[in-house]
């Protein structure tokens, strides 16, 4: 591993870093990250930065002491400035901010978009701040967790590297809060149940991810090709490490052979918009993802969707198989396999192709 061989990195920092003591913002434990983002970017490293905060940062404005969901948006409303404003005056570069939500990130036209802006911010010298828009989420539009987000958004940016700050050193084998005996992970080269395992449920106080979403994180940023961190962010020597090129926690291997970018968009960021049922022994052909599937092997379509969308195609017995980009829409897939008249499917097929076609499918591990 070598810091100077990246050309860009994403830096994700929590909630608990920000806003630490339930008063707002304090720039107590964001100046040694500042600080690094500082250095990376003399040493030719493009930062971008995702920041979480805003809620934390705006609570103290409100009296509630049990909010609902609206007083958290607009907790959110309210502390995303001042956690702006922190970040700022510690930069003598301008800051940009960028508010997202999944339903900017799962559709195509706009995640091209937020890439196009990412790319622009950094050639023109910026430092873009990403954070869920969490005032105009919905249960159904929204991330949810900064960890998981700033994977997607290292994919968007095509990083060379993940860096997720945590409140402990790394992934550890055991709750490193409760077991004395815990022992930190430096290095992880699959991350399957075994690490899942030890990540147990989310632990923040202040933020809404925890372990599991950071090894979420970074399973989505390993299969894209970004060595993943997680670094204690409340200690300035993990970032002086980083800068030597040392590993300061655990670190995530990069697949040796990443997906290829809209793939990986697909099966990560993309939400499916329906689903395609297959016979149970329907396998081999999406297995080797070498075929296109076409109508009659469909025995219901489930859901609505368009042209052009996401959707996910499952055997009968609920076997997730693929994620894939339709060909059609979902009404005239329903008309197309509930037909009896095999010669009109083929015909009608023979004209528009395939259901899908084996570019635009991402396998999906069996589960
Ligand atoms: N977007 C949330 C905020 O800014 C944080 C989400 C998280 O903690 O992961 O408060």
């Amino acid at each position: 591993m070598n810091l100077f061989n990246w050309k860009r990195i994403v830096i994700k920092v929590g909630s608990a870093l920000i806003a630490p003591n339930g008063k707002g913002c304090s720039s107590h434990y964001l100046l040694g990250i500042a600080q690094f983002i500082v250095r990376c970017r003399e040493l030719g490293v493009q930062v971008v930065l995702v920041s979480s905060g805003s809620v934390a940062a705006g609570a103290h404005l409100f009296s509630q002491k049990e909010p609902t969901l609206a007083i958290k948006k607009a907790m959110a409303a309210a502390g995303q400035t001042d956690m702006m404003a922190t970040w700022d005056k510690l930069f003598d570069f301008p800051t940009a901010q960028i508010l997202l939500t999944h339903a900017d990130l799962r559709n195509r036209d706009r995640y091209i978009s937020v890439r196009q802006t990412i790319f622009s911010l950094l050639d023109n010298g910026m430092l873009p701040v990403i954070n869920e828009n969490d005032t105009v989420t919905t249960d159904t539009l929204k991330v949810g967790d900064n960890d998981n987000l700033s994977a997607m958004v290292a994919a968007a940016a095509d990083a060379d590297a993940l860096i997720i700050c945590s409140d402990v050193d790394g992934l550890y084998d055991k709750n490193p809060h409760t077991n004395d005996n815990a022992q930190l992970l430096s290095w992880v080269s699959k991350i399957d149940e075994k690490i899942y395992a030890m990540a147990g449920g989310a632990t923040s106080q202040v933020g809404t991810g925890g372990m599991k979403t950071k090894i979420e994180a970074a399973e989505k940023a390993t299969s894209h090709g970004i060595n993943t961190f997680i670094v204690n962010g409340f200690t300035e020597l993990s970032f002086n490490m980083l800068l030597e090129g040392k590993n300061p926690g655990t670190h995530f291997q990069p697949y040796e052979e990443p997906m290829q970018e809209h793939l990986h968009w697909m099966t990560h960021t993309s939400k499916a918009q329906g689903e395609v049922i297959v016979e149970n022994d329907f396998n081999t052909a999406l297995d080797a993802a070498s075929e296109e599937l076409t109508a009659q092997e469909i025995v219901k379509v489930e859901g609505d969707f368009a042209v052009g969308d996401t959707i996910l195609v499952r055997k009968d017995d609920g076997t997730k198989l693929a994620k894939a980009k339709s060909n059609y829409s979902s009404c005239l897939l329903s008309f197309l396999a509930d037909q009896q008249d095999k010669d009109f499917t083929q015909k009608m097929q023979n004209k528009t192709g395939p259901v899908i076609s084996d570019k635009n499918i991402a396998v999906l591990e069996a589960s």
